[in-house]
């Protein structure tokens, strides 16, 4: 087996434990497997494995690696990163998942964009849990406003929430994430991801009710540029 198709098996067998160490179902945890920057033949590997779930960070690397691997057509594609008004269009006719909803402007376009043959495109807002100021995301006391205009949307279906902690801040974070995740579930009972935890604190996300993680490099490897 190679490296790819072991760690997926790996970290599969990992959150599996972690689950049962937390008494919680791993049926409610999804496995997003973060492909950005690595070629396709590495998606079709994983995906040889048995995953199905990937995410990217740019719009134009997610178009791209969605043409190429259009005939996997069980391929559920997450889009992860920054989004600017001139790449909605990419994301909104490749993804089926949109991650990181921020502005109301980007939320318009991508509900205008979306073509109706896809569906509805799922949202999560991403806040911007640590107060951070280069970082994306809402502002936490925003939230249910923010919430309230998408939901008018009606090519979108928000699903949830996102956020990125700042470096050695996670779990702190992560239960004020629950805390939100939670408040905005008792006015929009369907809105119940969370998406939080990365290869280095999934753990810890699993302990604050995390339902989708986010893992690049735990399955693909280190990458090599140094974005972020
Ligand atoms: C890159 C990235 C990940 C994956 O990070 P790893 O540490 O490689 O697991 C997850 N979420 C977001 C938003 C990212 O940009």
């Amino acid at each position: 087996m190679n490296n790819i198709a072991e760690q997926l098996k790996l970290a599969y067998q990992n959150i599996k434990q972690k689950c049962l160490q937390l008494q919680i179902s791993n049926k409610t945890v999804q496995l997003i497997a973060v492909s950005k920057t690595k070629p396709a033949a590495d998606i079709l590997t994983a995906y040889t494995g048995g995953q199905r779930r990937f995410a990217e960070n740019y719009p134009q690397e997610l178009a791209d690696k969605q043409q190429q691997l259009a005939d996997k057509t069980d391929i559920e594609w997450h889009f992860i990163g920054p989004l600017q008004s001139n790449k909605t269009k990419l994301v909104a006719q490749s993804a089926a998942w949109v991650h990181s909803i921020d502005r109301l402007k980007i939320a318009k376009r991508l509900a205008e964009q979306r073509p109706n043959s896809l569906g509805k495109l799922k949202v999560l807002i991403q806040l911007n849990i640590c107060n951070e100021n280069s970082k994306s995301g809402i502002a936490p006391e925003s939230l249910l406003e923010f919430a309230a205009q998408i939901n008018t949307l009606p090519q979108l279906e928000l699903k949830g929430l996102m956020a990125i902690p700042a470096l050695g801040d996670s779990e702190q974070a992560f239960a004020a994430m629950q805390q939100h995740s939670l408040q905005l579930q008792q006015h929009y009972p369907h809105a119940k991801e969370l998406s939080m935890g990365m290869s280095a604190d999934w753990q810890i996300a699993l302990r604050y009710g995390a339902t989708m993680i986010r893992l690049g490099t735990a399955i693909f490897g280190k990458r090599d540029t140094n974005e972020e």
